[in-house]
């Protein structure tokens, strides 16, 4: 094993404003604002709250035209304040907005699930953004796929990667280099699948698109910083990613130092990341290497445990090469030691460490030594690392957006509100989104869903179905706890 450098995977330069993304640049840091797109002052205000904390490059929704037309302010508000950072615009439904805003911002984000490869909307948006200098991001989400791509393949990693290779394809055919891409789902699981697919389908196309990495959804407080850290970090431990956010249900500013934490992490690793899998291994397979159903935490370590430390610079690595080179199934737990003070760097390390090897159903047990933190502290680590990776629920998981300039509502106080009434249930997902646009389908697999609807107004789901619309905001959350409890998924707090 040659553990000489660190090794990304091949991603050639493109230009975001003044940022450089690809493999010879280090991992680009990225937010975005969750102020109204249309209101000038306090976007300008968010995006430098944003660049102060240490992002280059801030996203913007633009729903509509009113919204597109006023990055047009923004960004001149922006760079006569002398902020040089990279300006990107979202755009999920109006084709039209896309070549809106690419008349001022440095990138434009566009969803393949609302936009059509087949009309000639996409070359001519390429064209636009070939002139100006902007670059593109093909951003699929799980949840967002469009209609004939759900019918043929499902809301799977393999759609979600058809979708982005056919907006790829187009851009190569345009000799159109300056675009990057992204997977993302609020499921660990599917994201890194999805991700993995997609490095794969490239490589067999000659491709080397810059791939922008994030869990969507992840909620907020550490468990939103795991839920991060383990999909982030299972791809960086790949070799893949040149540009990151963490989204978390706060403040914008607050996603920008754990992003930074991760790619400085990663940096600072002195060895190759050796991908090395199981034989026989595919991206969409999830196998478990022993016959332990459930994997526990290391206070109920017993004797069929292997405990298998890592000491090295690269601990995802090292674990998963010494569990591969085991001639038995034992059952094995998993060990790293960290030394640092605070509960927020603990938990994103290990669960950037050791979230993957769960994910890739090779371990079986967590173990994190963490001297400076109480034993109380270490065990929730542990169980929101496994959460986390998809292999134990111990507590009631919060698939929260981000929040955006599309948000209706106080989504940051909202989230609080439902986990202070709701987190000792077990085995429950909830969905709490911002808007009644995205929201419904990015909540993806949540048995319940608080979605805004209008201002001030919300529209509870079940699973994918609307049990009740439009109640007033005071009024939602008492809702929403008598529908739980109306389909026997209640439980009183011990
Ligand atoms: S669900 Fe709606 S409000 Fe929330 S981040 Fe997505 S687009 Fe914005």
């Amino acid at each position: 094993m040659n553990l000489s450098k660190y090794s990304r995977r091949e991603a050639h330069e493109v230009c975001v404003g003044n940022v450089k993304i690809g493999s010879s640049y280090p991992i680009a840091v990225q937010s975005m604002t969750n102020t109204p797109t249309a209101d000038t002052a306090s976007s300008v205000a968010q995006t430098k709250r944003i660049a102060d904390a240490g992002a280059g490059i801030v996203r913007l929704t633009a729903q509509g035209r009113k919204e597109g037309e006023n990055l047009e302010n923004i960004v001149a508000e922006l760079r006569k304040d002398g902020y040089s950072t990279a300006i990107v615009a979202d755009i999920h439904f109006v084709p039209e907005v896309a070549s809106i805003a690419a008349r001022y911002v440095d990138k434009v984000r566009i969803n393949p699930g609302n936009y059509r490869t087949s009309n000639g909307e996409l070359e001519a948006l390429i064209a636009q953004c070939r002139e100006r200098g902007v670059a593109l991001r093909i951003g699929v989400n799980h949840g967002s796929l469009a209609k004939r791509i759900f019918d043929e393949w499902g809301d799977t990693p393999e759609g979600m990667v058809v979708s982005a290779m056919e907006f790829l394809r187009v851009c190569r055919k345009e000799n159109f280099d300056q675009v990057v891409v992204s997977m993302k789902s609020s499921n660990t699981r599917v994201m890194v699948q999805a991700y993995r697919l997609l490095v794969e389908a490239m490589e067999r196309e000659g491709m080397t698109y810059p791939v922008h990495l994030g869990v969507t959804e992840a909620g907020n407080g550490i468990e939103g910083r795991i839920k991060s850290a383990v999909g982030i970090g299972a791809l960086l431990a790949d070799g893949i990613g040149d540009t990151i956010r963490v989204s978390l249900t706060e403040v914008p500013e607050n996603e920008v130092p754990v992003a930074q934490m991760l790619v400085d992490y990663y940096k600072s690793r002195e060895g190759e990341f050796v991908i090395n899998h199981p034989e026989n291994y595919h991206p969409t397979q999830y196998v478990r290497r022993s016959n332990v159903t459930t994997p526990i935490i290391h206070s109920e370590l017993t004797d069929e445990f292997c405990v298998v430390e890592s000491t090295s610079k690269n601990p995802t690595a090292e674990l998963r090469a010494a569990i591969l080179n085991m001639n038995s199934t034992e059952p094995v737990m998993v060990k790293r030691r960290y030394e640092d003070n605070s509960a927020e760097a603990v938990a994103l390390k290990a669960a950037a460490d050791l979230g993957v090897l769960f994910l890739d159903g090779l371990a079986d047990g967590i173990w994190v030594d963490a001297p400076a933190l109480s034993e109380q502290e270490i065990k929730d680590i542990e169980l929101m690392i496994l959460q986390a990776s998809r292999v134990r629920f111990s507590h009631t998981e919060y698939i929260a957006c981000p929040s955006c300039g599309r948000t209706l509502y106080d989504i940051e106080k909202t989230l609080a509100d439902i986990k202070s009434r709701t987190s000792h249930l077990k085995n429950l997902k909830i969905g709490i989104m911002g808007c009644i646009v995205n929201g419904p389908g990015e909540m993806a697999d949540a048995d319940y869903g608080y979605v805004g609807a209008a201002a001030g107004r919300i529209t509870l789901y079940k699973g994918r179905e609307i049990v009740e619309k439009n109640i007033p905001q005071e009024e939602a959350i008492d809702h929403l706890i008598e529908l739980i409890k109306a389909n026997g998924d209640w439980q009183d707090p011990e």
